[in-house]
């Protein structure tokens, strides 16, 4: 299903950048639906170039969907009991031997355990070596003229101080929908992305995690096609299996 801005879901969306058309006038936005069937508990949309975060329940399964398609969903996780224990690169790609993110990958902790797991994907492959964009290492690539512009590293910090989290929890993070291939001989690449829009990730989480999310702003590299589109969360809840129901309906002991 392909709709226009006008026809995006109603729900009143509360990122700290105005919903608006400044992606690419005619760009095809696929709201696209849950990935895993469940009871729906939360549908926000995120606005391009915008942060959002949101606890996600232990069993709940949260999918992303690339609205506009190639759209950098830059993502960190942490324990929602103690942030101290949060998302490790070395420890989720060393554990699986594997250096893409794909579906059956679990989220691993800087304590080896795992934190959430990738039940499903619509992209070949998922970056988490890439790293975040910043506007300080903007301006070193891309020159001065760019220090006017912020980064996924500023949604992380703008968005993470509504949790109490600073520029120490900043860790490697998770790219949904980023393509960075890792080479013949090791080098890696930040090329045209391999998504399009209403491809989807979900994952589920094995614990209450807090869910960080920068919906990135990159304009000078092919990460989001220089056209920053939007993203769309949606957490559904396992369904209620009726054997698991009390007879009389009443509540349960
Ligand atoms: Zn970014």
């Amino acid at each position: 299903m392909t709709t226009t801005e006008q026809e995006r879901p109603s729900q009143q969306h509360r990122t700290t950048v105005p919903v608006g058309a400044v992606y690419a006038p005619g760009s095809p936005l696929d709201w696209s639906e849950p990935l895993v069937p469940g009871r729906l508990v939360l549908d926000e949309p995120v606005a391009p170039n915008a942060p959002w975060s949101a606890v996600v329940r232990a069993g709940h399964v949260l999918t992303i969907v690339d609205v506009g398609g190639n759209q950098s969903a830059d993502c960190l996780v942490f324990d929602a009991a103690d942030h101290a224990e949060r998302y490790s690169v070395p420890d989720t790609l060393a554990w699986q031997g594997n250096a893409y993110v794909r579906e059956g990958t679990v989220l691993r902790s800087n304590l080896g355990r795992p934190l959430m797991t990738v039940v499903g994907n619509e992209v070949a492959r998922q970056d988490t070596i890439g790293g975040a964009c910043g506007k300080e290492s903007n301006t070193l690539r891309y020159g001065h003229h760019t220090s006017f512009q912020h980064g996924c590293r500023e949604n992380f910090l703008a968005e993470g101080a509504r949790h109490g989290l600073g520029a120490r929890d900043l860790v490697s993070n998770l790219n949904w929908f980023m393509n960075v291939p890792v080479e013949a001989d090791g080098s890696l690449g930040i090329v045209d992305g391999i998504s399009a829009p209403g491809k989807r990730v979900a994952v589920r989480a094995e614990r209450d995690v807090l869910v960080v999310v920068s919906n990135c702003p990159q304009m000078n590299n092919p990460c989001n096609d220089f056209n920053p589109t939007p993203l769309r969360m949606l957490v559904t809840a396992p369904e209620q299996r009726d054997d698991l129901q009390d007879d009389d309906g009443g509540p349960a002991a």
